[in-house]
């Protein structure tokens, strides 16, 4: 797996921390929790596309683009990370977010996210629920090209073979940390979404036959359409990086923890934030992260792992998205 043959910015500062949740750990007598902290990726208070950016704004200035277009929920983490490093590579951005979420809460439509995504001076348009939003992506690069620029489309979440060489290049370095470490890793968990991040470990673990099974804890679709998306993915990241063949059943999602839907939250999703904060100080974010440990949390509680495991918790970010949901998070922590 040779990454530096491809287009890269290189954007944080690696490896990010591996830490042992000592506090977490005890709580639950066990298994041992480990924390990857990909919240702390530098850009814009940080989160899993910056990765993902790293080789995507790599492709975008190889190619010459002017101009880029990505699109996301309304409290899109990947919309605010790519604005941000637009920013910082002098691209314009545009955006187009969809309201997945039906609510009128202020916060939710003008706080977290979307608050620093006017301070870049980002530029939105806004779409209701259900709109095919790939589609609108391409009609808004149809639009800028007739108006002169050389767009560069990024699909929602970063999630394209490009995009997912960012998390190839994650198992890597999570699996040489382990080994400078002497830490035997049993098992990975993380909050799936678009599938990127997901198909990126898959595909880079399984290049360097790390032997270490990734569960994704979904966050929107069931599990047939998650595992599927993530498998067709990881198999296209493995074509663009030369590597093997991406076995079915090394794709696993439990998506038993969306709730309502993408967006909405849960209570467990809550009780998992205020654990983690108060446990060890750490914040999750409410609609992947914390919903991805309360899933954790809960297989935990129900025994789904030996307690001797080493499980390595890949926080993916997004804690800004709290502030767009203040008042149910602040009733939870009241509760
Ligand atoms: C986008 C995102 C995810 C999901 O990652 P995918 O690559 O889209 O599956 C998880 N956590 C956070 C905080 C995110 O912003």
């Amino acid at each position: 797996m040779h990454l530096s043959r491809f287009p890269r910015v290189k954007l944080c500062q690696t490896p990010t921390p591996l830490e042992k949740m000592e506090n977490l750990t005890a709580h639950l007598g066990g298994p041992t929790l480990w924390i990857k902290r990909d919240d702390l990726t530098n850009v814009a208070t940080g989160g899993n596309k910056v990765r993902k950016l790293e080789f995507l704004i790599g492709d975008a200035l190889a190619k010459g683009a002017t101009h880029v277009v990505t699109q996301g929920a309304v409290q899109s983490n990947h919309v605010r990370q790519t604005a941000a490093v637009c920013a910082k590579f002098k691209l314009k951005c545009s955006a187009l977010l969809e309201h997945r979420v039906q609510t009128n809460d202020s916060d939710y439509l003008q706080g977290g996210n979307v608050l620093m995504d006017n301070l870049m001076g980002l530029h939105l348009d806004h779409f209701p629920a259900g709109t095919d939003m790939a589609a609108a992506l391409e009609a808004k690069g149809a639009e800028l090209a007739a108006a002169g620029e050389k767009p560069y489309l990024i699909p929602g979440g970063g999630s394209n073979p490009i995009g997912a060489l960012g998390y190839a290049a994650v198992a890597l370095e999570l699996v040489n940390q382990a080994n400078e470490m002497g830490l035997k890793i049993d098992r990975i968990v993380h909050a799936t979404g678009s599938a990127g991040t997901q198909a990126g470990l898959v595909a880079g673990l399984n290049a360097i036959n790390a032997g270490i099974p990734v569960l994704g804890i979904g966050t929107r679709l069931p599990q047939d359409r998650q595992e599927a998306n993530v498998h067709k993915l990881a198999e296209a990241t493995s074509a663009l990086l030369g590597g093997p063949a991406v076995p079915r059943e090394a794709v696993m999602a439990n998506c038993d923890y969306v709730g309502e839907g993408y967006g909405i939250p849960t209570k467990a999703m809550a009780e998992a934030v205020i654990l983690l904060a108060r446990t060890e100080g750490i914040f999750l974010d409410p609609v992947y992260s914390g919903k991805g440990m309360s899933g954790l949390l809960d297989l935990i509680r129900k025994n789904h792992f030996n307690k001797d495991e080493n499980i390595v918790f890949l926080h993916t970010g997004g804690q800004v998205g709290l502030f767009g949901y203040a008042d149910y998070l602040n009733a939870a922590a009241a509760a």
